[in-house]
């Protein structure tokens, strides 16, 4: 006899059968059991994910396919598991075999039966090696907490969480991470951690820091990676050990959201805020976001950690007030340095009193200057990110604002134009300021290409203590792209051969730099005045990032004739932003925002998701978005139980994406809005019908591909 079982498998995106098939099965399965199932001609990988009462409707029992296989030896995937990938299908607006069977390593579909079996064979044979373990360096598996650190982790262990942890940059956020874990695996002998960073590749630091602490204890199995750096089958033998709970500790980036661990306890996010959680293609989820859910589910621990959290997750921990029962998250504060270390002093240069064109201010000149006579470290910061432009009238000061919204018009070279990306509002470029009347109105912000080069030129001649010429090192995404070359350029600049770090906000990040005591921004102000409202935002946490990677060795700071600083090139020396940077004072930035955000119902207090288009022309484009959007105006009122979901959504214009022809493709987007994330919600899941409907019209055939981005980083 046989049984019926629907099965997610791969189908195409945006095809109408989105959600699990039909098949038979001689034996009855349990949901999570992995299989190889018939689709089409091929022969595909499915996941079980319920048991059917039968074939569906309209389709006759003889019509429904039997699985071909099982994938023996690996044990069903856990109902939180299967849960949690439910969920994000659903918020993200992706079909659930697509999202479900991107969740597993690639080889899981690679491999035949007799490879797989070889593998699993080979892994189960190793269980965490002592051996090895012993060779470990090892190092004082506790040093004694600070007092913040100790209160920070008292209250995290007596809470339930979620948690923020908002600690300065060098307050020792790793180190209560590391205790967190160590407690909850001394606890519970079969707990399992998941601990994410933004970008593990730049962190080797962080992996070698667990490893040392928790091989001599827990083997060398206990500790295992899962990033997109790795190959095939590297990526399957740590998700083997993940899924079977031999690895008791995993370190990843956000894809390891979706590792299959049954034990788990405990998900640390560190440095939350980064945009690097967002995934940009596929399904576009927040590996932050996910993480806060699936603790929910797996009954685990969630802890965030930021010196520069997110908005979002600022807002989600306020303490309760009089008329606010407060947000859900529980914020832990370490706003003290380990060793008393002093936090970087700004020094600000105002642009507007040096000569025009100047790129190095000659007192920054001077500062590094010093620095290199003193044998310390500069690292001069180099905001290269593409701010989009925005114009500005040198003479008076005006901006292309937007005149019905709080944010600037973008400048589009491409057909001359200035147009507001959040409610469309479109003019030609104006021939004159007009404010004022000056004809020489230009975009903010210059090229960087050549900062790197210009900074030699303005150093020739200048010569370390030694006597020996100086050298610079640029690090970015360019000089970075051989395998190795970033790890070889951090260690030379560890082993002090390198005076003078340029690089982009890849250096900005988590590296613990101990030489270096000057840090300078360049041109950080095309952020102020980015049509992106999470510009400002974005700056500050780099900018105190960057701040963060100074005077880090209190030893060696204390030791040096002057403090360490950080330096800022300004055309805006009083902005609130810098004012709240000088005081080192996150929650007046924070709240100086949020405020703004509130009063322009901007996220966190509004809710938002992006249709983008692309095509061979914008009017393809945009045309397909606009006569879906009038379509759900149109039909979904009227549709019962719409009416009030539709009351609350705004749907914008459609407008050319900022960046908006990539290799002769244009690209459209259109914002949708609402106060409400439920309305928000119902709203995409059934304008997604239309949508489809909509770009099967022969009036959008020449449409390429569209896409859902719930929760947009960048608008
Ligand atoms: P963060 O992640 O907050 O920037 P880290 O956890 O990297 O800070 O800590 C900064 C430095 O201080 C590291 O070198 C770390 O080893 C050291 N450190 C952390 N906690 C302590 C402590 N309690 N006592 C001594 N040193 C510590
Ligand atoms: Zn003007
Ligand atoms: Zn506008």
């Amino acid at each position: 006899m046989s049984h019926w079982i629907s099965v997610a498998v791969q189908t195409p995106a945006h095809s109408a059968v989105g959600g699990p098939l039909t098949y038979r099965s001689e034996l009855p399965l349990a949901p999570g059991t992995l299989v190889r199932a018939p689709l089409g001609t091929r022969e595909v990988l499915g996941i079980v994910w319920s048991t059917a009462d039968g074939p569906p409707d309209g389709r006759s029992a003889d019509g429904i396919r039997a699985i071909a296989g099982v994938l023996e030896g690996i044990t069903p995937l856990s109902t939180p598991w299967r849960e949690l990938v439910a969920f994000a299908a659903g918020y993200y607006q992706r079909a659930l075999g697509e999202l479900a069977l991107a969740a597993l390593p690639p080889q899981l579909r690679e491999l035949s039966s007799t490879q797989l079996a070889r593998r699993l064979k080979a892994s189960a044979g190793q269980s965490p090696d002592f051996a090895r373990a012993q060779a470990v360096t090892h190092t004082p598996d506790s040093i004694a907490l600070s007092e913040e650190q100790t209160l920070a982790l008292a209250e995290f262990e007596s809470k339930s969480g979620p948690f923020l942890l908002f600690g300065a940059t060098g307050s020792g956020k790793t180190e209560v991470y590391l205790h967190a874990v160590a407690a909850l695996l001394a606890r519970d002998p079969g707990a399992q951690a998941l601990v994410m960073v933004p970008e593990i590749n730049l962190t080797p630091q962080l992996e070698a820091r667990f490893r040392a602490r928790f091989d001599p204890r827990y083997g060398a199995g206990a500790v295992v990676s899962l990033h997109s750096g790795m190959t095939h089958p590297q990526r399957l033998k740590s998700w083997l050990a993940a899924h079977s709970g031999a690895a008791r500790i995993v370190l990843g980036t956000r894809m390891a959201v979706f590792a299959s661990m049954p034990a788990l306890k405990l998900i640390v996010v560190d440095e939350e805020h980064d945009p690097s959680y967002k995934q940009q293609e596929g399904a576009r989820y927040s590996a932050r976001d996910l993480a806060v859910y699936r603790g929910r589910l797996d009954g685990a621990k969630v802890l965030l950690g930021s010196a520069t959290p997110s908005l979002e997750s600022w807002h989600h921990s306020r303490p309760a007030t009089a008329d606010d029962p407060g947000g859900r998250y529980v914020r832990l504060a370490m706003p003290g340095r380990i060793g008393n270390a002093g936090f970087p002093k700004l020094r600000r240069v105002d642009m507007n009193h040096q000569p025009m064109k100047t790129v190095y201010s000659p007192p920054l000149l001077d500062a590094i200057r010093q620095r290199i006579a003193r044998g310390e470290q500069s690292m001069v910061f180099l905001n290269r990110r593409g701010y989009a432009p925005v114009l500005h009238c040198a003479d008076c000061g005006w901006k292309s604002e937007c005149p019905h919204c709080s944010a600037f018009r973008v400048f589009h070279k491409i057909d001359r134009t200035l147009r507001c990306h959040h409610c469309g509002f479109t003019e030609r470029v104006p021939r004159a300021c007009p404010a004022c009347g000056n004809v020489d109105i230009a975009p903010l912000g210059r090229g960087t290409e050549r900062l790197e080069e210009h900074l030699a030129e303005l150093l020739e001649g200048v010569t370390r203590p030694d006597g020996r010429p100086i050298r610079i090192v640029r690090i970015d995404a360019d000089t970075t792209k051989l395998k190795g070359a970033l790890e070889s350029q951090l260690a030379q600049v560890h082993a002090g051969e390198v005076d003078v770090l340029v690089g982009t906000q890849m250096i900005a990040k988590g590296h613990d730099f101990r030489r270096i005591t000057l840090v300078a921004a360049v041109n950080p102000d095309g952020a102020l005045f980015s049509s992106d409202f999470r510009a400002p935002e974005r700056l500050f946490g780099l900018l105190m990032q960057s701040a963060g990677r100074a005077g880090r060795d209190a030893s060696r700071v204390g030791a040096s004739e002057s403090p360490s600083e950080m330096w800022i090139q300004t055309f805006h020396p009083r902005h609130p932003l810098f004012e709240a940077l000088k005081a080192h004072d996150y929650p007046a930035f924070a709240a100086g925002e949020l405020k703004e955000r509130l009063n322009a119902a901007m996220p966190p207090f509004s809710f938002q998701a992006l249709v983008r288009a692309e095509a061979r022309t914008q009017e393809v484009a945009q045309g397909f978005l606009n006569a879906a959007s009038a379509a759900a105006r149109q039909g979904m009122p009227g549709r019962a139980g719409f009416e009030e979901a539709m009351a609350r959504i705004t749907l914008y214009g459609a407008v050319p994406m900022t960046v908006q022809r990539v290799a002769n493709v244009e690209r459209a987007q259109m914002l949708v809005e609402s106060d409400s994330r439920m309305a928000l919600q119902r709203f995409l899941a059934a304008w997604q019908e239309i949508l489809r409907e909509t770009r099967a019209l022969p009036l959008h055939k020449g449409l390429i591909r569209w896409a859902i981005d719930v929760d947009p980083l960048t608008i």
